[in-house]
């Protein structure tokens, strides 16, 4: 197992941990319960980790890290149906679940 990337908070972590999975990246997030030690331990400690399961896949994962902070830079994009807005990288709506275009 390899440290891949430390989340700012689990939501973040499982955002990052979709995408790499969907590309084939095998991945483990941890410290994932450790949100009720904040204030107890060092940020950096306490913030969700992923892993890597298989370090041989670390140069592809920091490819599609840097993929991913791109696009999730981008504008949100409304969803047609709802209207809600939603992270570039979503390809369905959080809120209603339909498809984005
Ligand atoms: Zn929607």
């Amino acid at each position: 197992m390899k440290r891949l990337y430390n989340a700012a908070n689990l939501p973040e972590a499982h955002l990052v941990a979709g995408w790499l999975v969907q590309h084939g990246i095998r991945i483990r997030i941890l410290n994932a319960n450790a949100t009720g030690a904040l204030g107890e331990l060092p940020m950096d400690a306490a913030a969700p980790q992923l892993w890597l399961e298989d370090p041989r896949d670390e140069a592809r994962a920091r490819g599609l890290l840097e993929e991913f902070r791109a696009q999730a830079s981008g504008p949100s994009r409304p969803c047609p149906a709802c209207g809600e807005d939603n992270p570039p990288v979503f390809e369905l709506c959080w809120s209603c679940g339909k498809g984005l275009p």
